[in-house]
């Protein structure tokens, strides 16, 4: 097969596709990626320019690190690559790209492969490029099936137990406290039977954003823990550092100000409210802090509600 009838092949295939000469520049656009990427072959034939097709600042493409060997930049320019066979001449990578003549945002996997003739001499670099963008969103859309609570936008009790058994070894690791606050709604059936259950879903919508909104590290996880009630845990963190929380919450919810018409304790929707703290040990489970959080919670109940207990 002659040269022009492999370009010619290469043109039509449906996988979008270009290739790199030994020196860099682009020999061959296929249509399918001028499709994919709204970049006409004539625009980059010839040059080092096939960068500006994906990105919108001069970057590196796989093709590039393949060519000058360079496979260890690529951890930071994708969000997974790696190289196939363990050999620096073909790598695989996967990115989301905001294609910049299109507009599109696109989950891509990308082949770079080197290819040599007969005797060993590097020929060009063959880049492929996959769009698996509606892979990606079914994938992300069931993860977050799997972790969020439907409700309320949450993370859901799976979640709060993972991340709970996790933090607990890290601390017990690192010998540092990890707290647990547990929050229920005060007279939520009531305010059910009072308002009907779609005003008391939008209530529970409501206090999950406020409790959301009063945690700020990044390793402090708020959660639905079941139909009114929620749950804090928050790794390094002493009963002290959980008291700021807790007040954060408390005043969060009271700014909601939603009329609760019959509750037993005021005129608006309140939380009770139970906290613990522990250095975890490798031979105690999680789970008995959330029970002691609940024994607290109950005790706030039996205090007259709208509180917070600690001990
Ligand atoms: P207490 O102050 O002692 O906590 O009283 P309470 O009425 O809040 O507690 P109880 O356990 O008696 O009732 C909880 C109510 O929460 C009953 C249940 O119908 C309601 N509930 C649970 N999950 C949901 C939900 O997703 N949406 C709505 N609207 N209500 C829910
Ligand atoms: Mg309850
Ligand atoms: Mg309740």
């Amino acid at each position: 097969m002659d040269t022009d009838c492999s370009a010619k092949l290469l043109d039509e295939l449906v996988t979008p596709t270009f290739v790199l000469s030994p020196e860099g520049k682009v020999v061959i656009w296929n249509r399918a990626l001028e499709r994919l990427t709204g970049v006409l072959s004539a625009a980059v034939l010839g040059t080092d320019r096939h960068w500006h097709a994906f990105y919108p600042e001069p970057r590196p493409c796989l093709a590039d690190l393949v060519l000058q060997g360079k496979m260890t930049d690529s951890e930071t320019l994708y969000a997974q690559a790696y190289d196939l066979n363990g050999t620096a001449i073909a790598s695989y990578a996967e990115n989301w790209i905001e294609v910049p003549h299109t507009g599109a945002r696109l989950y891509v996997g990308i082949n770079a492969g080197a290819v040599f003739d007969d005797r060993g001499d590097l020929i060009g670099v063959v880049e492929t490029i996959n769009d698996m963008t509606a892979k990606k969103r079914a994938e992300l859309a069931l993860e977050r099936l799997a972790s969020q609570d439907g409700l309320t936008g949450l993370a859901n009790r799976r979640v709060l137990d993972d991340v709970l058994v996790r933090e607990w070894r890290r601390m017990a690791r690192d010998g540092s406290e990890i707290s647990a606050i547990l929050i229920d709604v005060d007279c939520f059936k009531r305010y059910n039977d009072c308002l009907g259950h779609q005003a008391g879903d939008d209530c529970l919508r409501r206090i999950s954003k406020a409790i959301g909104s009063s945690t700020f590290r990044p390793a402090d996880l708020a959660a639905r823990y079941g139909g009114e009630e929620f749950a804090v845990i928050l790794p390094n963190t002493n009963l002290d550092g959980a008291a700021i929380v807790v007040e954060r919450i408390r005043a969060a919810v009271a700014g909601l100000a939603l009329h609760h018409p019959d509750s037993l304790v005021g005129d608006c929707v309140t939380v009770s409210i139970g906290v613990a703290s522990t250095i975890p040990s490798l031979t105690t489970s999680p789970e008995s802090l959330l029970t002691l959080a609940d024994k607290r919670l109950y005790k706030a109940k039996a205090n007259g509600r709208n509180c917070a207990v600690f001990e």
